[in-house]
């Protein structure tokens, strides 16, 4: 059989092309599992490679240790080796573990969630690099108080942005006019002409420029806008974020 050539095929992933051998990947841990024996199985969200199954054999035994650098949401510089049929893990070097979050049940919570999205709707051995760098920039929102629920429209709004799937902020979807109040339809955000009663809550001019302002503000100055100490992100922001979610599950 001719040996398929990766590099043109369309559905050539990370896996098809990495020889055997070391690699070294920055990433973060999805999903962690351990067996009854110790050794572990890593379900890891990698820079250049998207997510990854790896090993580590007696990664809780023995003298081979990796510290916390196998606890999932910890971000790593992670040395593997690809064997004939897998890879696996030969040191981690941990550099974000978020440990304040985990002492804050509604962010670490969230942190989590988004995880479960990222698990459900990535395609192992694909690249995602914006999509890694967002989790992990929308992680350190959560640290630096940015209100949770602001965190996560950025997060969603952002992530099917660039998969060319978010919905336009500036403009109604039916009639390209300039939105000020608006509905969140499956569609797009609908004006009061387009959408009278449909489904979805009214969201208020004011709201849309909140909803904007957070997407368009820089990451170093979000917590200065949106701190959960003094903003209040109510019904609208529940509103959005409920109905982002509809948009991930519409891909299945
Ligand atoms: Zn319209």
């Amino acid at each position: 059989m001719k040996r398929r050539d990766s590099s043109w095929f369309p559905g050539a992933s990370f896996t098809d092309e990495v020889p055997q051998g070391h690699i070294k990947r920055s990433g973060v841990v999805l999903r962690r599992w351990i067996s009854p024996e110790g050794d572990a199985t890593l379900y890891l969200f990698l820079r250049g490679t998207g997510p990854l199954t790896v090993y580590a054999p007696g990664a809780t035994r023995g003298r081979i240790r990796f510290g916390g650098g196998i606890e999932p949401l910890t971000w790593a510089n992670f040395n593997l080796y690809r064997g004939t049929k897998h890879f696996y893990l030969t040191s981690a070097e941990v550099k974000e573990d978020f440990w304040p979050l985990r002492d804050d049940p509604e962010k670490i919570a969230k942190l989590i969630d988004w995880d479960g999205l990222l698990c459900r709707h990535l395609a192992p051995g694909l690249p995602c690099d914006e999509v890694l760098a967002l989790y992990y920039w929308s992680g350190v929102q959560l640290k630096s108080g940015v209100h949770p629920m602001v965190a996560e429209w950025r997060f969603l709004w952002k992530w099917l942005h660039n998969w060319g799937l978010a919905p336009s902020t500036e403009d109604c979807v039916k009639c390209g006019a300039p939105l000020t109040s608006a509905r969140l339809s499956l569609y797009g955000f609908l004006c009061p002409s387009c959408s009278p009663s449909a489904e979805g809550a009214s969201l208020s001019d004011s709201d849309m420029k909140s909803l904007r302002l957070s997407l368009s503000t820089p990451v170093s100055a979000l917590a200065g806008l949106f701190h959960s100490d003094r903003f209040t992100a109510g019904p609208p922001w529940q509103e959005v974020n409920t109905r982002l979610r509809h948009y991930f599950d519409s891909l299945n």
